[in-house]
Order: structure tokens, then sequence, then C-alpha cells
């Protein structure tokens, strides 16, 4: 779109670009090089919390700042300057990638507007939801592409301005928030989780229209949550790790980014288990009647390990992807994507650094490094696997939910083994 545009409006395009970061000080690096701000959550359990979020923030810049690579220290203007890292953009002269974002943003938001209108049919709403969602991702582009090196109108430097302004206007949301009472509990880039008591959805939008108007950015309400929850980082239990939360919107949708669920190294299994725990809770319509639902949370645990028991639990729902550093014969330790690769090569299965492996544990303490995981493919036919490890993963995941209610991985196990006793004794 950019090389159409300079087409159109005669601009020539350089035929190799040859322009090398400019000469930086290590204090200026550390100033300029930085990406969006996030402010850490406190691990637990929330109530009465809204979730705002700036509607393509970066694009969003780009166009209202006038960020662009022929933009940025324009030698006719000196005072228009970029937060934090002292640079400026022109002020006489629209630079080319505003001119090619300006349509797509107001495009963008035109079909935003048209997805809520009720009296449309469902079809039509579908059409406008996929539109508004391909541009949105032409616009999260946009902007990794300013700063890519060979980009043909690219410039690192025009990149860090566009995350300087976004850590200013972030820090306005914030400010705005306050300045009318709510706490702030999270932010992340273009994202803020706002608390205050009794919080309704027409304060919601009220504090997020008033954002749009003092910064000149659209934010929007996504919703209002019955609970959301930072779980604690598992190698600094004092700490939540930024983005990584499950919620529950007021209308029931679930919300969850970064646990067990959302990772792609979790096993089918494993991340199965976690959304119906998640499921059931989300049925608490506040953080006093998530301990209703516990003891249902429990009973799934229960299901779910002695399916992980009996044995029968087929491969591909066990198997974990892992992606391949290096190449087989390189590694130096036995880690399990070593093992697994290693074992695929004896076979004259090559793989590369970077493909993925899928790799069932098959006995995680085996003095014998070979004997302790193997490739999904070799699972196939003989399969068996380490219930004992794969149980520890199971609690693991239930502890990331259920933690913040007081049960971790411990609790959860002897709740477990209380239980196993009990069915012998009676099966006695
Ligand atoms: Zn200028």
């Amino acid at each position: 779109m950019q090389l159409r545009q300079a087409c159109n409006e005669g601009i020539l395009i350089p035929w190799r670009k040859q322009e090398p970061e400019a000469f930086k000080t290590a204090e200026e690096l550390i100033t300029t090089d930085k990406e969006g701000l996030i402010f850490q959550p406190e691990p637990g359990i929330y109530g009465d919390v809204a979730e705002l979020d700036f509607a393509s923030l970066y694009p969003a810049i780009m166009a209202k700042y006038n960020i662009s690579q022929e933009t940025l220290g324009c030698s006719c203007c000196t005072d228009h300057t970029v937060p934090e890292i002292g640079r400026h953009t022109c002020r006489r002269r629209d630079g080319l990638i505003p001119r090619v974002l300006r349509p797509i943003l107001k495009t963008r938001s035109e079909y935003k507007k048209r997805m809520l209108d009720e009296g449309i049919p469902a079809e039509t709403r579908m059409n406008y939801k996929q539109r508004q969602t391909s541009l949105k991702w032409i616009l999260v582009t946009c902007f990794g592409y300013l700063g890519y090196r060979n980009a043909r109108f690219g410039r690192i430097e025009a990149h860090e301005a566009v995350t300087a302004y976004g850590r200013e206007l972030l820090l306005q949301a914030k400010e705005i928030a306050e300045g009318y009472g709510y706490r702030l509990i999270h932010a992340i880039v273009d994202s803020v989780w706002v608390y205050k008591c009794g919080i309704t959805e027409k304060d919601a939008m009220a504090l997020a229209n008033n954002i749009s108007a003092k910064t000149g950015i659209p934010m929007t309400f996504e919703g209002i949550y019955r609970w959301l929850m930072f779980p604690t980082s598992r190698t600094r239990p004092a700490l939540a790790v930024p983005n990584r939360y499950a919620g529950v919107f007021n209308n029931g949708e679930i919300k969850v980014r970064g646990i067990e669920l959302r990772r792609h190294d979790t096993p089918l299994f494993i991340g199965r288990a976690q959304k119906e725990i998640i499921e059931t809770l989300s049925l608490a319509r506040s953080p006093d009647e998530l301990y209703l639902y516990i003891e249902k949370s429990l009973g799934i645990i229960e299901t779910y390990s002695s399916q992980l028991r009996d044995g029968k639990i087929p491969p591909l729902e066990l198997a974990i992807s892992k992606r391949l550093t290096r190449r087989p014969d390189d590694y130096t330790h036995s880690v399990d994507t070593a093992i697994a690769s290693q074992s695929l090569l004896a076979r004259g299965v090559r793989l590369e650094p970077g493909e993925e492996i899928q790799i069932i544990i098959t006995s995680a303490k085996d003095k014998d490094p070979a004997s302790r995981v193997k490739p999904l493919t070799f699972s196939l036919s003989d399969h068996s696997y380490d219930k004992e490890k794969y149980l520890e993963l199971l609690l693991r995941a239930a502890e990331t939910i259920l933690k913040p209610l007081g049960y971790d991985a411990h609790r959860l196990k002897k709740i477990l083994s209380d239980q196993h006793e009990i069915c012998n004794q009676l099966i006695g």
C-alpha cells in the first residue's frame, strides 16, 4: 500500500535502501530503544474491574503525530517534540505513512460502528466484523514494518517515536482514570484494567469517552469483569506476570491470556481440564461467589486424574509441542527436545532448528535419558506414558487457577490421594 501510494503520487521508491541506524550513545539507546509500558498487576482476584483498550494505538499515533520516515527530524520545524526521546516530527508536511494509514483507520472505525447497529442481520454483522479484523492486522503489521531494516519507507527512529508516544498516552490514560477515582490494576501497552467499587457499564464508557477526548486517540470499552484473576508467578510467588490472567466478563464471556490453556506447549488433555475448571468458575457472578464452585472444580480434577491413572488417554491428547533451537546432534544436554529429536534422527528423520517436534513423556525420571521421552510418532503404535508426570502437569494447571482461592498443587494432591484411599477402602 505504501509503494502504491508512492507510485500514485510520483514519489521515488529507493531501489536499494541504504539508511543505517544513526549513531546513538549508550544512554540514548537506553532511553529510546524501549517497547510499550507495562504496569505489573498484584496477584489475586478482583471484582468491579473494567477493561479499556486504545483502538489501533500505534497506527493511530503514526497518523495523529505525523510519524513517517521523512517527517522525523525535518529541517523546517523544531518545536514538535516526541516525549522522552527529544526528537521532533514535521508540522508542515504530511508524511507518506500517515497518508496511507488514515483511510484504513477511518474504514476500520466505520465497520466497528456499523457492527454495533442492532438492526442489521447476523450475517452482515459477521461480514463487518471480519472486515474490521483484517484491517486491524494490516494496521498491526504496519507498526512492525516501520522498524524493519529493509522496508522501503521504514526507519528505526520512527519506530521508536511511536512507542515513546504510546508510553506517554498510557500514562495519560492512567492519570485521567485516577482523576475520576479509579485505581489502575494492570496496564499493558494499549490496554488498561481499572477498579472502582460498584462500577457500571455507563461509568466505564464515560471514562473511555473521556480518555478518547483528552488524548485524541479512540479508546474502547471492552467490558466489566465478574471476576478477574492474576495468578502468581511460578518462579517468584510474590509477583504476578504481566499479560497472564483469567477472567469472565459480565456477559459470561471468558478471557484468558498467558496461562497453560493458551500456551502451545500444553498437552490438549491438560488444557481441556483447565478450560473446564474456568468454565465452572465462570458461573460465579463475583469474586465472593467463586467459593461456591470450588467443590465442582475439585470434582473435575478428580475425573481427569483418574482418567490419567487408567492409562487410556490417547497419545495425541498428551503430546507436548517443542521447537528445536539447534540441530539434533548439536545439543549438549539431555533436554526433552534433544532426546526426542535424536531418536527421530536414529530412524533417519532429521529435523532442523526452528522445526517443531511433538513429545510424549514416558518416564521423566529414568536414569537412561533415552527412555524419558519419545516422539509422538513412535507412540502411535506403542503407547505408554508417565502417569505421575502428567498428573503433576494437571495439578500445576489447576493450581494456576485455584491457588488464589487457597488450593495449591500440594493441597490438591493431598485431596486426590485422600479420595483415592477412600475409594480403595470402599472397594476393599
Ligand atoms: Zn517540518
